[in-house]
């Protein structure tokens, strides 16, 4: 039987954070009452003009630098022309034949791929799926349907929307995950965007075909538009990839079309088929003056590129000698990033501060769905914790009792040790008294142990340890026990 391999394409939209609209001063600003940032620029009444927005642009400009891409000189604005009610001009102002930037790629990330893929996905870390374009285009209002009528709110209609297109470059479900993950940390560490998928910052349109494995010629593609979760762009490709194939196994031959991705019932469904595309007359917007890029203006948008992810996992591994992968986990979240290193500056032990993020802090925050944003435990309360349990005052499990107890009450550790009594008894003399305790209460273990049975110690030092309810220090424990064995 013939095996088949995927072919895919990306065009993604990303709503950039900027103050006012693309061509008017209205606000951009998501979450407003229903049509509360509109003016008669965006609402597309006659005889108005539209004046771009240098933030936008610029904001467009350092994307493409963070991806490598060229910067032609000139670029142009077009007026994309249909009708449909979320577009009261009647056409979008957008970018045809001459986008900001050109080409440039985005190199995929080996912890950016779904994690129960990643022990394969080694092998195509570092692979670059290369960009076609990045152009600036006004986004369009949103419409919402009800059960007797639709409204259309014009908050978001004019807000700069970017589209980055890719090369049919990305060959399975998985690479398209970590491209998008990949993309979204860039430009959430580039400040153009909060990347929100579930706000809509962030959507994608996905083109796939499936060819017979080593041929060259592009099957048919498909357009799946609008996808709104990077594990949604997942599952659709998956089951769409599946579909093409069974309808050639089949005889049955692919039809050009556009498809809608339903996430309940796990399908894709037929939108629109090629006749009824659209047609949309591109043409010079002729309100809009076309656009020179200076170098010197480029220059400087060059001097605020950022330090990228993959450039802060290197940092981290080399400044605090921490792993590949906890480097990665740290950088691949900018807010995260942060936080790591304020707590681990100046810390003895960075490793340490590492683990308890990844370990303690990360699953905490999972288990109660919170944002590291609204977390109590602040930096600096890591670093009091490895600072207590360096010098000895409390040992390793009672800083995993301290460590949730911040959590859930945002008190410093120090402060819960002295409420709760909880720190270690480093005290020789105390510690002694509780080994001549557990010696003479357990004389069969005792026997154990100077018939060489090294396990008899561990359990004494259990005893100890649960005598001094928890408190004691667990090495000054069994050093003590020694001694006093050897003695007697
Ligand atoms: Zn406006």
């Amino acid at each position: 039987m013939t095996t088949y391999e995927a072919t895919i394409g990306l065009e993604v939209h990303v709503q950039i954070k900027t103050h006012s609209k693309m061509f008017c001063g209205c606000k951009n600003e998501f979450g407003a009452s229903p049509n509360t940032h509109t003016c008669p620029v965006c609402l597309g009444m006659p005889g108005v003009l539209p004046v771009p927005n240098e933030e936008a642009i610029k904001k467009t400009l350092l994307t493409g630098l963070m991806l490598g891409c060229k910067i032609p000189e000139t670029s142009k604005f077009d007026r994309k022309s249909y009708f449909y009610p979320d577009m009261p001009k009647n056409y979008q102002i957008s970018q045809y034949d001459r986008p900001l930037c050109l080409e440039g790629g985005v190199v995929l990330e080996k912890y950016a791929f779904p994690k129960e893929t990643q022990k394969e996905a080694i092998a195509l870390a570092n692979k670059k799926v290369r960009l076609t374009r990045i152009h600036l285009e006004e986004d369009v209002a949103k419409s919402f349907h009800f059960e007797t009528s639709s409204g259309i709110d014009f908050n978001r209609a004019g807000t700069p929307l970017m589209e980055i297109v890719t090369e049919a470059d990305i060959a399975s479900p998985e690479e398209a995950f970590a491209f998008l993950t990949t993309l979204k940390q860039i430009l959430i560490y580039g400040g153009i965007s909060d990347a929100d998928m579930e706000k809509g910052q962030l959507r994608c349109d996905c083109n796939v075909s499936v060819r017979p494995q080593g041929t060259s010629q592009f099957g048919t593609k498909c357009e799946i538009k609008n996808m709104n979760s990077i594990s949604g762009v997942r599952r659709a490709l998956t089951y769409e990839i599946q579909r093409q194939i069974e309808v050639l196994q089949e005889g049955g031959t692919i039809r050009q079309e556009t498809r809608r991705w339903d996430d309940p019932t796990g399908q894709t469904y037929v939108m629109r088929t090629k006749e009824q595309s659209h047609d949309y007359r591109y043409f010079p917007d002729p309100d809009l003056m076309p656009m020179q890029v200076q170098n010197d203006w480029l220059d400087r948008i060059r001097l605020e590129m950022p330090e990228l992810p993959r450039q802060r996992q290197e940092r981290y591994q080399k400044e605090f000698q921490v792993t590949e992968y906890d480097a990665s986990v740290l950088a691949a979240d900018l807010a995260l990033a942060i936080y790591f290193e304020k707590a681990a500056a100046d810390v003895k032990n960075p490793k340490l501060v590492a683990n308890w993020i990844i370990n303690d802090l990360l699953s905490a925050l999972s288990d109660q769905k919170m944002d590291l944003s609204d977390c109590k435990v602040k930096p600096e309360f890591l670093k009091e914790l490895v600072a207590l349990t360096d010098a000895g005052k409390i040992n390793s499990k009672q800083a995993k009792e301290v460590f949730l107890e911040v959590f859930a009450s945002g008190l410093a550790p120090t402060q819960i040790v002295e409420k709760k009594g909880l720190s270690q008894v480093s005290d020789t003399g105390a510690i002694e008294v509780f080994a001549k305790k557990a010696i003479e209460a357990n004389p069969n273990s005792v026997a154990d142990y100077k018939a060489g049975k090294i396990a008899a110690l561990n359990f004494l030092k259990g005893q100890v340890m649960k005598l001094s309810q928890g408190k004691a220090n667990p090495q000054l424990a069994g050093e003590v026990l020694e001694r006093l064995l050897k003695a007697s």
